[in-house]
């Protein structure tokens, strides 16, 4: 039975960076708060061995003021959290040469307005000659014609990260129930007012309930959500290969290419980390099954990219994470129409860690004032709906008949 007289204001379900960063940035603002997670902390995406990219560089238009407050927020909480949150400024370069079939006018052209567009959006980026890339990276490969620099770019150990908001936030005084597996939400009087756990046990609700169960968000909302209200998602499970770095060469920078589907990144340990694009598949029960063609690829790109990774040494690959990710790659948020104290985000799309710590400022914003935030509105799966709602409304073809 729910017990009301005990309930937290806020019950958040889901402990990756999502949940764990939203419940210490609200336990900040006094609120009572309970996150409930299936397995332990950083069970999901936001576990796993390496670093995450904390990229703004290349990022979808509507993404990028949002991506601006994580990144100041991740360099303000590596310096305020006690032991920091794992978080590396090492600025992200993303390498452009020519490809086959292209014109080199045209590729500047992208170069500079891309550029150009994301400084306007907040994120400062600068074109470099070729010269000025390879003085930061002198290992990129010959035919470099330039790069698109963003200092404000850099890496995180993001299981380190999602356990330090989790420790910071107990501390804060969030209850934080491991092993608490989320199967139904209790609803009255159009309001939630408790979630049921898979062992039977119920949960109140005080004010909101806030799903970022990533890969369970959608069971779990499913019962609750208008057919309209969902947005097309799919399970993706990204690979990370590791190899060796012999040669001792130094890679500076997040690494991106322009036209590679490509991240390369050098571990404290100096182990070289190659992903960015590479899948392996998805079976339904949640297993991965590794290939060698994705592997082939990733290798392919980095040694084309960078010419001595030739010399590395196969270490391992990862891919054991699930991540969920939207027909047009932006996330998922909003609040459910028929329960409107039930917020939800998810739908990352394989860049949720860079940018979370924005989009758990806003979902902060938004609990403290009853408010949604302006700069979520493109977040919401209406805008997958809306479009089919316009066109059935309208009257095309009449006017000639
Ligand atoms: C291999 C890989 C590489 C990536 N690389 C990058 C990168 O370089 N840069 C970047 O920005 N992003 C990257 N991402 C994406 C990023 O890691 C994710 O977007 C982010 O971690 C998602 O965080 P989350 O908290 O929403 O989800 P998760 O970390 O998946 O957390 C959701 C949690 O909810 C729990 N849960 C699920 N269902 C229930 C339930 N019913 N009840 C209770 N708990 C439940 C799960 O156990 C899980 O712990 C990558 C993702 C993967 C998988």
């Amino acid at each position: 039975m729910s017990d009301h007289s005990n309930a937290s204001e806020i019950v958040i379900v889901g402990g990756g960076i999502y949940g764990t960063s939203l419940a210490y940035q609200l336990a900040g603002t006094g609120k009572t708060v309970t996150l409930l997670e299936a397995g332990e902390i950083a069970d999901g995406a936001s576990g796993g061995p390496g670093e995450r990219g904390v990229r703004a560089n290349g990022r979808d238009l509507r993404e990028l003021p949002i991506c601006a407050v994580s990144q100041r927020l991740w360099g303000e909480y590596q310096q305020s959290i006690e032991g920091g949150v794992g978080f590396r400024r090492v600025g992200g370069l993303k390498v452009f040469d020519i490809p086959y079939g292209h014109r080199e006018h045209e590729v500047r052209g992208r170069m500079a307005t891309t550029a150009a567009t994301q400084a306007s959006l907040g994120t400062p980026s600068q074109v470099l000659t070729r010269e000025e890339t390879l003085a930061r990276e002198p290992e990129l490969a010959a035919g470099t014609i330039g790069a698109i620099y963003c200092p404000n770019d850099g890496v995180g150990d993001h299981g380190f990260a999602t356990r330090q908001f989790a420790k910071e936030a107990a501390k804060a005084g969030v209850v934080i129930r491991t092993g608490a597996r989320v199967t139904g939400i209790v609803q009255s009087r159009g309001v939630a007012t408790a979630v049921t756990l898979a062992d039977g046990e119920t949960i109140p609700v005080g004010e909101k309930l806030i799903v970022v169960a990533n890969a369970g968000a959608e069971a779990l909302l499913k019962p609750v959500l208008k057919p309209y209200e969902f947005g097309p998602v799919w399970n993706l499970m990204p690979q990370m290969l590791y190899v060796t770095n012999p040669l001792n060469k130094t890679v500076n920078h997040l690494l991106s290419h322009a036209h590679r589907r490509l991240a390369i990144k050098q571990l404290p340990d100096s182990v070289l980390m190659l992903s960015g694009g590479a899948h392996v598949a998805y079976t339904q029960e949640g297993l991965w099954k590794g290939s060698l063609s994705a592997m082939t690829q990733n290798v392919t790109d980095a040694i084309q990219t960078m010419p001595f990774i030739d010399s590395s040494s196969f270490l391992k690959a990862d891919a054991s994470r699930v991540e969920t990710v939207t027909a047009d790659l932006i996330p998922l948020i909003d609040q459910v129409e028929a329960l409107p104290n039930v917020i939800f985000g998810y739908g990352w799309s394989g860049h949720g860690f860079a940018i979370s710590l924005g989009f758990t400022k806003l979902l902060t914003d938004w609990v403290i004032s009853g408010v949604k935030p302006e700069a979520l509105e493109p977040f919401s799966p209406s805008r997958f709906h809306a479009p089919a709602r316009f066109l059935a409304d309208a009257t095309l073809g009449r006017a000639a008949a």
